[in-house]
């Protein structure tokens, strides 16, 4: 079976751009006694230098694997089985392949958290119960950004207070299990953001958070991007979180990417049937209360079934028979805006330029 890899997103008006990262087809399996799972099935895309890309889809689409194989922090049974991770640092020096590092080495270490941060999903998995959140921020500023105790303590207690910790002293100096969930996963987002990170991957960071500390949290990260030109990847759901912080977007689905363009084009010209039924199930002001929310018909597939042609045909409401069941689609860029790519047949008959040449799959 052949697959094919998309070109990255190219920013807004479609020009090379200096990235930060830069992921070349890469794959992820779950190898367990039930069968081989494909959670990342050949993805390609960059995140522009201080840029924010989302990354959206249902769960189980490999959203949040793609976050974890970047720091090559994809738990067993998973593994990375091909592909390339390009970091490129913003001192301008040779963009590095993290996937050469040594998964626990030095070097890998080294790039989490002070080059690339992540923020988790789930903040009573990710902060150690035995240390004090205080100390688990200082012990990352600590080993990336200075060694004065005394400087790293203020550094900790002044982002606390950034991300909207009433009185950061106290919260300093207590343990996860004394806070509650929302302030758990501001610490978690504390910590993401000491040691003020070239990237910081954000995995469904203000889902737990009541919306005027997320407005805050969402507030907090534009402005360390503008003054720190840090990239995002905003790993969500919520597309009205999209829409206020993206500059593009990737959409996955069954560990591919289906769409990737500017955010303005996702939310006004999408594409893929799947993006289209994806933004018709966001409930919207002003409609009538008897309209029922349109729903994506039937559910996202087993995933250690592999679905022969499109992934997306047994829900589509555009489905072709004999072509989408049978044939997977190649990645093309749309003629009338270049930088916007589609995996979808309904495109096939366009004047467009084919991208896809890799090999990959190609039919059921
Ligand atoms: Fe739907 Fe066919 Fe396009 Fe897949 S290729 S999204 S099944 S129209």
């Amino acid at each position: 079976m052949a697959s094919t890899a998309m070109s990255p997103v190219r920013g807004q008006a479609g020009q090379a751009e200096d990235f930060v990262i830069r992921v070349e087809d890469l794959r992820v399996e779950f190898r367990t006694p039930i069968g081989v799972s494909s959670a990342l099935d050949g993805i390609t895309f960059e995140v522009p230098r201080g840029k924010t890309l989302g990354v959206v889809g249902e769960s189980g689409c490999g959203k949040s694997v793609t976050g974890l194989a970047i720091l090559q922090l994809v738990p067993l049974p998973g593994i990375i089985t091909s592909g390339r991770v390009l970091f490129r640092p913003h001192d301008g020096s040779e963009a590095i392949n993290l996937l050469e590092y040594e998964r626990m080495g030095a070097d890998m270490r080294g790039t989490r958290g002070k080059n690339i941060s992540m923020i988790f999903q789930e903040p009573m998995t990710s902060l150690n119960p035995c240390y004090t959140v205080g100390n688990q921020i200082k012990e990352a500023i600590l080993l990336h950004q200075t060694k004065n105790h005394k400087e790293a303590k203020e550094r900790a207690i002044d982002i606390l207070q950034k991300v909207g910790m009433p009185n950061p002293e106290r919260i300093f100096g207590s343990y996860p299990h004394e806070l509650s969930g929302g302030m758990r996963q501001r610490a978690m987002i504390a910590m993401g953001l000491s040691c003020t990170p070239d990237l910081l991957i954000a995995d469904e960071p203000t889902t737990a958070l009541d919306v005027t500390t997320e407005a805050n949290i969402l507030e907090l990260m534009r402005e360390l991007q503008q003054e720190i030109g840090m990239s995002i990847m905003f790993i969500t759901h919520n597309l009205g979180v999209v829409a206020q912080m993206c500059d593009d977007v990737a959409v996955m689905y069954l560990g591919r990417i289906v769409e990737q363009a500017s955010v303005e084009e996702i939310f006004y010209d999408p594409k893929h049937p799947y993006t289209i039924s994806l933004l018709r199930s966001i409930p919207r002001l002003g409609t009538n209360r008897k309209e029922h929310l349109e729903v994506i018909r039937g559910s996202v597939p087993d995933p250690y079934t592999r679905v022969s042609g499109c992934p997306f045909h047994p829900r589509c409401p555009s489905f072709m028979p004999g072509i989408c069941d049978k044939v997977y689609p190649e990645a093309l860029h749309l003629p009338s805006s270049p930088q916007h790519l589609v995996r979808c047949h309904l495109y096939n008959d366009l004047n467009h330029q084919e991208v896809a040449t890799s090999s990959g799959d190609k039919s059921s």
